[in-house]
């Protein structure tokens, strides 16, 4: 994919629109991982090296067009004063912010408030889409395109505004980018791919593209119970979606006609409801009682999927285990982020879910090999597809 990169624009001292994926999680107004703020700086710091006025577009969750004081970005620009060491300004609207884009002064940072607080930002309609891209290309001369997490989505400040100003991406995709190319040109063998989350719908398609590529495969998370329905095991009150069964059960003989280690749990850690403090219990994977669901990976499991891990020269993982936001059923996560940290090769944790997981877990981000913050854009990439975000900088 040829990026066209930031030092091939000349932006000394000039405006510059910013796309950055600051969707970070907050809780009570209080941000509780500031992963992807961090991952956006290089760029910050270079444009304001560059002595740029900088105009930070960005999304927050899925206000869905209305304005929601628990999505405002607001908790976002303090964070990143902090992180820069200068003063934020931030606009209260992204829509009539042209007046104040245009006072800035050179090294100067405003942050719009979330973008998807305007509805034609996701519209599926390519003119009211186009129509706010062609108000917000009034703000700067230039556009950088840095928001990984956002890549996959064809929404106006990632796509058509891109299009409608000279254009370059920013650091942060470039590494991502480059991370990902060397997960699916040549990667080093074996080729593991760890998968868990809530749902396989999220996931088929990239299980059913890198089939052919990974020497082993292991699921987890909620989204292993339809494997394991499908192998005919009953899977109580576990998390189930029926009409993939077929698929998946297409996907497990497909596994075995080309040789791919596929590597589902022996033992499964249930209880009687989705509680945190619901008590734990070891059951084998094919004894799920009817009235328990499976919140996590057994022991035995977790333990197999970190020597299958361990074994391998590059390895992708996305996904929970298990609940791992309840301490009772956050072990098969643990286990398998640890074994990650202890790959001879390339590790790379996928997702802003995954990575703040392995932050709340205690794991530090340098313990890894690389931390995507894009959990849909990374798996969309390794499905192949072509990605609107990445064709716009191109
Ligand atoms: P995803 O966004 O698809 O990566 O899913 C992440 C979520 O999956 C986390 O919030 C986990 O709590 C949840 N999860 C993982 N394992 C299970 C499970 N066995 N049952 C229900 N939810 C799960």
């Amino acid at each position: 994919m040829g990026l066209k990169k930031l030092s091939e624009l000349n932006l000394q001292s000039h405006r510059v629109l910013l796309r950055c994926d600051l969707n970070v999680p907050i809780k009570d107004g209080v941000i509780t991982d500031d992963g992807r703020i961090v991952a956006s700086m290089s760029t910050i710091k270079k444009l304001v090296a560059a002595n740029c006025s900088i105009v930070i577009v960005a999304h927050l969750g899925r206000p869905k067009g209305q304005r929601k004081s628990e999505m405002s970005l607001r908790p976002v620009a303090e964070r990143l004063e902090k992180l820069i060491g200068t003063s934020v300004i931030f606009s209260e609207s992204a829509l009539g912010a042209s007046e104040l884009a245009m006072s800035l002064k050179p090294k100067q940072i405003l942050l719009l408030e979330n973008i998807r607080f305007e509805e034609s930002e996701t519209s599926k309609d390519d003119n009211e889409r186009l129509k706010l891209a062609k108000e917000l290309s009034t703000y700067a001369d230039y556009y950088v395109g840095d928001g990984f997490g956002a890549v996959h989505r064809k929404h106006a400040s990632v796509f058509e505004l891109a299009n409608l100003m000279p254009h370059a991406a920013g650091d942060l995709i470039a590494n991502e980018v480059e991370v990902l190319e060397k997960l699916t040109k040549n990667p080093s063998r074996p080729y593991g791919v760890v998968l868990g989350g809530a749902k396989v719908s999220d996931k088929i398609g990239v299980i059913s593209n890198l089939l052919e590529k990974v020497d082993v495969l292991a699921i987890g998370g909620g989204m292993v119970f339809t494997f394991l329905a499908a192998k005919g095991f009953s899977i109580g009150k576990s998390l189930v979606e029926v009409d993939l069964i077929e698929t998946v059960k297409e996907l497990i003989t497909r596994a075995d006609q080309i040789g791919v280690k596929l590597v589902l749990p022996e033992d499964i850690v249930v209880a009687a409801e989705f509680t945190a403090d619901s008590a734990p219990m070891i059951v084998r994977a094919d004894q799920i009682p009817e009235d328990m669901m499976g919140l996590d990976i057994g022991p035995n499991s977790a333990n197999i999927f970190a020597l299958e891990i361990k074994k391998c020269k590059t390895v992708f993982w996305n996904g929970p285990m298990g609940v791992f936001e309840f301490p009772n059923f956050a072990n098969g996560t643990r286990v398998i982020a640890q074994a990650l940290t202890k790959v001879d090769g390339i590790a790379v944790v996928g997702g802003g879910d995954s990575a703040a997981a392995v932050r709340k877990l205690g794991f530090a981000d340098q313990d890894f090999g690389y931390i995507s913050t894009g959990g849909g854009a990374s798996l969309e990439y390794l499905e192949g597809k072509e990605l609107p975000g990445l064709m716009a900088l191109s």
